[in-house]
């Protein structure tokens, strides 16, 4: 049996649909292209603030390549109410585009592929945020036939979700934090999009894994493996917003630090936990906390700065740390990750990036930090990746 594949069988059908609509009497008279790379927004983007001062649209663009050959995708530009916000090279889209299922990035999507392009457009101030956003994008589609696999198309047309963003307090008190894996181009949780329930969710989008530096800059000192050694450990943490409380995971043991547990069940990887409802289907989700350390129960009602549970090492954590996150359901996997921001925190420097942090919390070595003179005080933003970060009253 022979099957008729699109474009090995039809360099006419490729080259002759857009020359045929117009002369096609009854017919609409709408052009009609091959689009071989379908284009999707799932969640549009909820602009927010962040503590570089500019509005940031952080979202993805589904690509299914719909051909029977790998797709290079050459060059995407996001285009808001008609202009051009964002153009991304070739080399930026290889760095942002990640097949389904997988970590690492790729330009090219393989035959009946699916991928995720993570994009995050940073708007300067004074730029107005646009309402709709859409997509051209450039390829070269492998299997059209030659003198026509350069395509331009576009598509994922999406409105922007200009809902509120939640306005809340600091997770924590105190000097010399680390807002690690926070928004907007680092991977680990900006990426982190897993199906569950039957849908993808990215409920991580904008979580932060919270350390915190020593006077000398080191994450830890003393035995790597002691939990003890690690600056943020015991820490309080801190109701984010008057909010009830809508799950407790408590009982989990602390883990060894420098080293992820083997064989973590997926309901044990926040370790202990809580959730707090925020309101207007907002959750704030605090994760990896110190067994027998958290002061709240289900159905109880915090206020903002309420002290709620220490920092531990619990669930899937390799080193003491507050992973935080807030999300559209009290979930922390099958719900989507919301934008928030923080009322008032200062910005004391920048570390050196993913990599120099990896270092430093591995080898207890001090953080290479680039300080910020004097540092800046921010109201109402969220707290970007890498940034060193004092709260109130200090
Ligand atoms: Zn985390």
């Amino acid at each position: 049996m022979t099957i008729a594949r699109p474009f090995s069988v039809a360099p006419f059908l490729f080259a002759s649909l857009t020359l045929m609509a117009p002369f096609a009497v009854g017919r609409a008279q709408v052009s009609e292209n091959l689009t071989p790379l379908l284009l999707a927004v799932q969640d549009a983007p909820v602009p927010f603030m962040g503590s570089d001062g500019q509005v940031h649209l952080v979202y993805e663009l589904g690509m299914t390549n719909f051909s029977s050959a790998e797709i290079a995708v050459e060059k995407v530009e996001v285009v808001g109410d008609g202009f051009v916000l964002q153009t991304l090279d070739t080399a930026a889209v290889a760095g942002r585009l990640q097949p389904a299922g997988l970590r690492e990035s790729a330009g090219t999507l393989a035959k009946s592929n699916h991928a995720l392009l993570f994009l995050n457009v940073a708007l300067a101030p004074g730029n107005k945020v646009p309402a709709e956003l859409s997509h051209r994008v450039s390829l070269r589609v492998s299997a059209a036939p030659a003198g026509h696999q350069e395509l331009s198309e576009s598509g994922g047309a999406t409105t922007v979700d200009k809902r509120s963003v939640a306005l809340i307090g600091p997770p924590l008190d105190g000097e010399r934090y680390i807002a690690a894996d926070s928004c907007c181009d680092a991977t680990r949780h900006t990426r982190a999009a897993l199906p569950v329930n039957g849908r993808v969710w990215v409920a991580q989008r904008y979580a932060v894994d919270w350390e915190q530096m020593d006077a000398g800059g080191h994450i830890y000192t003393g035995p790597r493996e002691k939990l003890e050694s690690y600056a943020i450990f015991g820490q309080p943490v801190l109701a984010v917003a008057n909010a009830l409380v809508v799950s407790v995971i408590d009982g989990q043991p602390e883990q060894t630090p420098g080293s992820y547990p083997s064989n973590i069940a997926l309901d044990a990887a926040d370790g202990n936990s809580i959730i707090l409802d925020l309101g207007e289907k907002r959750y704030a989700l605090y994760a990896h906390l110190q067994p027998g350390s958290i002061k709240v129960h289900r159905g109880e009602k915090v206020h903002l700065g309420q002290l709620i549970g220490l920092v531990g090492d619990t669930g899937n954590s390799i080193v003491p740390h507050l992973h935080f996150q807030v999300t559209d359901g009290p979930s922390s996997l099958a719900s989507n990750g919301l934008p928030y921001e923080i009322s008032d925190f200062e910005v004391t420097g920048k570390s050196h990036g993913t990599e120099a942090f990896d270092q430093a919390e591995s080898n207890g070595t001090p953080l290479p930090v680039t300080l910020l003179s004097p540092p800046r005080t921010v109201k109402g933003a969220m707290p970007l990746d890498q940034m060193i970060i004092s709260f109130a009253g200090h």
